[in-house]
């Protein structure tokens, strides 16, 4: 059937309230918060229920129509940004928050859940939700597992595959797979969602997912840290796993250049004075609020009588534990003063992070003299957040910092994408990190679930 008559066999098919075309469609559904070449898509769909999202994908597979996915547009990729010739589907609508089973530890949820609301609900009910990210106002739910979203905390909670148990997904032809398993332990043939994990829209559209909750803490220890260096780093992150247990739940690291650039920012001030060589906000939760205090404070100790830190700012209050937070949070701020800076979500082995720091600290230093580099991240996940100016170049270089970038992820059996995902924007890199093997059943598994390949086209693969 020729595409061109999709969009009345969409309207005869639905509801008129769940197709908007032309000027119908907000600019927010042009592009998502890359702001990447925004493109008005053919048409937007709105479903109400999984129902519907079967009825316009089925439809959509009989016209080989291609359809893009969209959750919050918070993406950082470009892997919800539609085509002119593409249909957005977004799960907006489908944003209740059902099931908190309290036995079991679990909340069912639709797609288009915003996390925030995730959160508040798992709260009220005396859980805590394993996801947070700093989008987490605008984000869907769908988003985060259709990007296997990481975060501040998955070095206690893991990251959204950690956190689902059950998933409903709608395949390219229609078919609803739903499996919204509750159980952990479920060994009954493959475990099929996973495949839909981190497929960022491209191999079925998410409507419901169940989520495992975890107990609420009852103390948070909050400390900024200053370091020597990442060999020390990496010394207090072994103890701290040791000796907090599962109750390490962040591990921040800032590297100088970050530290100093943010604090200099208005409203952001400094806990620690002096220069040193690493700064680390960490963070544990516990179930006993003097004890936990204790067995941390003794930890920090440890470690200065180690000479693993040159200083420490412990958190008395959660004014303080805002206050450290604030800074590591400032990157926010980061479009305003760097506006057409370069970014990147990429991972390495802990025991490459120095050698690849060095690498791109010298390659940019040679190439574009006096330019900013910022780094910092999630360490104990092995995440490097990157960032890269040359002022007055408005961003002229941002192809060569990509590829060399990317040269020292390739080079050092890093990740292009820590947690971000591949999208559009890192897609002619997934080469340096995935064997032509894995990306060649990649696109088995593509064209077994969606031989048209109507699903987000141009994204990933
Ligand atoms: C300020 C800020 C902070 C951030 N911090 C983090 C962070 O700490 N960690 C992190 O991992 N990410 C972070 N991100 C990136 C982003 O928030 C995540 O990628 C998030 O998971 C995307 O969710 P979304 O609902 O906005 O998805 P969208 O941007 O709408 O879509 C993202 C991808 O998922 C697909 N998709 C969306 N919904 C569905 C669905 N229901 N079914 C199938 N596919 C779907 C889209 O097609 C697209 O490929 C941050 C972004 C911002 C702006």
């Amino acid at each position: 059937m020729s595409s061109g008559n999709v969009i009345a066999a969409l309207q005869v098919a639905l509801p008129a309230d769940r197709i908007r075309l032309g000027a119908e469609i907000g600019e927010r559904h042009h592009t998502d918060w890359t702001r990447m070449d925004p493109q008005c898509p053919r048409a937007l769909l709105l479903p109400r229920a999984t129902e519907e999202v079967s009825t316009m994908l089925r439809i959509c597979h009989a016209y080989g129509q291609p359809v893009v996915p969209q959750g919050g547009l918070t993406g950082l990729v470009g892997g919800a940004h539609p085509q002119a010739q593409e249909v957005a589907l977004s799960l907006e609508r489908m944003n209740a928050i059902g099931e908190v089973d309290c036995s079991g530890g679990t909340i069912t949820v639709e797609a288009g859940a915003i996390l925030e609301n995730v959160q508040q609900a798992a709260l009220a009910a005396d859980f805590v939700c394993g996801l947070d990210i700093g989008a987490r106002g605008s984000c869907t739910l769908g988003g985060n597992i259709a990007t296997n979203a990481g975060g501040n905390h998955v070095v206690r909670y893991g990251m959204a595959r950690d956190n689902v148990l059950g998933l409903e997904v709608v395949l390219a032809d229609g078919s609803i797979v739903s499996s919204l398993n509750k159980m952990i332990k479920n060994n009954s043939g493959y475990d099929l969602k996973h495949l839909f994990i981190g497929s960022e829209g491209t191999l079925g559209v998410i409507t419901r997912a169940v989520l495992k909750l975890h107990p609420q803490s009852r103390s948070t220890q909050c400390a900024l840290l200053a370091l020597p260096g990442l060999d020390a780093a990496l010394q207090v992150l072994r103890q701290a796993k040791a000796h907090l247990g599962g109750g390490l739940s962040a591990f921040e690291v800032m590297w100088p250049s970050f530290y100093h650039f943010v604090t200099r920012l208005p409203g952001v001030d400094s806990p620690l004075s002096g220069d040193h060589g690493l700064y680390l906000l960490l963070e544990a939760q516990g179930s006993d609020e003097a004890q936990d205090a204790e067995r941390f404070e003794q930890l920090l100790s440890g470690w200065l009588e180690q000479g693993l830190l040159e200083d420490a700012a412990l958190a008395q209050s959660v004014e303080d534990r805002k206050r450290f937070w604030h800074l590591r949070d400032a990157v926010a701020e980061f479009p305003v003063f760097l506006p057409k800076r370069s970014t990147f979500d990429v991972s390495f082995p802990l025991d490459g992070m120095a050698q690849a720091i060095a690498q791109i600290e010298h390659k940019a230093e040679a190439n574009w003299p006096g330019c900013t580099r910022l780094y910092f991240g999630h360490l104990g996940d092995n995440n490097l957040h990157i960032v890269i100016d040359v002022p007055g170049t408005q961003g002229a270089y941002a192809e060569s910092i990509e590829e060399l970038v990317y040269d020292c992820v390739g080079a050092l059996q890093g990740a292009v994408s820590a947690e971000h995902g591949i999208g559009r924007k890192k897609r002619q890199h997934l080469g340096r990190s995935r064997s032509l093997e894995e990306i060649t059943l990649m696109h088995t598994l593509k064209r077994a679930l969606d031989p048209l390949g109507i699903l987000n086209p141009g994204k990933v693969l």
